[in-house]
């Protein structure tokens, strides 16, 4: 911004415990964390507008003290010296989401070793005073896309294509998670007719997991697959994944991200199998994410549904 712009009140941060917050903020705010396998963001937002992201900070996932102290430190600085009324938690699983749990909050074994059996919320101190809801990173990141202001009562499916497929679902504008959430990325699909891969989900072998994230992906190429068949096997794979979703929720939006999604036409290819493969009714565009981090908006979106939801 322009510095002769700048409104003299609006912006006059200070820094509490390392943090930059705006000291003459009045509306009620969430603060929500999204805890990724190398990356962990954190932040605040307006309880009327979720999904704009007033402030944001972003740091290595490393051990998860140090890491949960650092968004601790934040959290209980904003909620501290700001009106935040609740907390939003998004993390990579699996994880326990039954909000009636003991453990609600925590990890289950995960490859991430140091992460296993570790409970967000009680690394969280600022959670014994807010109402906090935990989401799983696929499915906040589903929330966070459902944020057409057009479309409030959105029913978006979100599929990340990375180190794993993930499938997050919203139904009405809510996320669908409960005891649990989706697992998508284990669907069992068609093979392609000319695939020959093994597979390599250590649960299921081909399933779509199997068959078409980042790690099959990579041992195509090492097994010398061309980069035309890698491109037609996952498109057919993640669109019958797709064509499962639709089926079960009739979805309006369909998005599809993760390091996989970079590959050069794969929405527009997987958007063509669809259609082949006779989706309900006209099939939706299949778009990329609009947010960078979808999983904290969704986070902020969860957090401001509790706030609001509050007598
Ligand atoms: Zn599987």
């Amino acid at each position: 911004m322009m510095a002769g712009k700048q409104h003299p009140r609006a912006l006059q941060p200070s820094q509490a415990n390392g943090f930059w917050v705006d000291s003459t903020q009045s509306r009620p705010l969430v603060a929500g964390v999204e805890t990724g396998g190398t990356k962990t963001v954190f932040g605040l937002a307006a309880v009327e507008d979720p999904t704009t992201i007033l402030l944001q900070h972003r740091i290595e996932t490393t051990s998860p003290e140090e890491t949960l102290a650092a968004v601790d430190a934040a959290f209980a600085s904003w909620t501290a010296s700001l009106p935040v009324t609740a907390l939003g938690v998004a993390s990579f699983g699996p994880l326990d989401v039954e909000s009636s749990s003991p453990t609600y909050g925590t990890i289950f074994d995960t490859p991430k070793r140091k992460w296993e059996g570790i409970s967000l919320l009680a690394g969280l101190s600022a959670v014994a005073a807010k109402p906090t809801v935990v989401y799983s990173d696929v499915t906040a990141a589903a929330l966070g896309e459902a944020t057409n202001p057009e479309a409030r009562n959105e029913n978006l499916l979100y599929l990340t294509v990375g180190t794993g497929i993930g499938l997050g679902i919203t139904l009405d504008g809510k996320p669908l998670q409960g005891r649990g959430y989706p697992e998508g990325g284990h669907l069992f699909v068609r093979r392609h007719k000319s695939d020959r891969f093994a597979g390599i989900c250590p649960l299921h072998e081909d399933c779509a997991e199997g068959l078409a994230a980042g790690p099959a992906v990579q041992s195509r190429m090492a097994d010398g697959e061309k980069p035309d068949e890698i491109l037609e096997v996952v498109a057919y794979t993640l669109a019958q994944v797709i064509l499962s979703g639709l089926y079960f929720t009739a979805a309006e939006t369909v998005v599809v991200g993760g390091g996989v999604s970079s590959i050069r036409n794969l929405r527009e290819v997987t958007a063509e199998h669809l259609a082949l493969l006779r989706s309900p009714t006209a099939p939706p565009t299949i778009r990329a994410p609009r947010h960078e981090h979808s999983g904290l908006v969704g986070a902020m979106r969860g957090a401001a549904l509790l706030a609001n939801a509050a007598p």
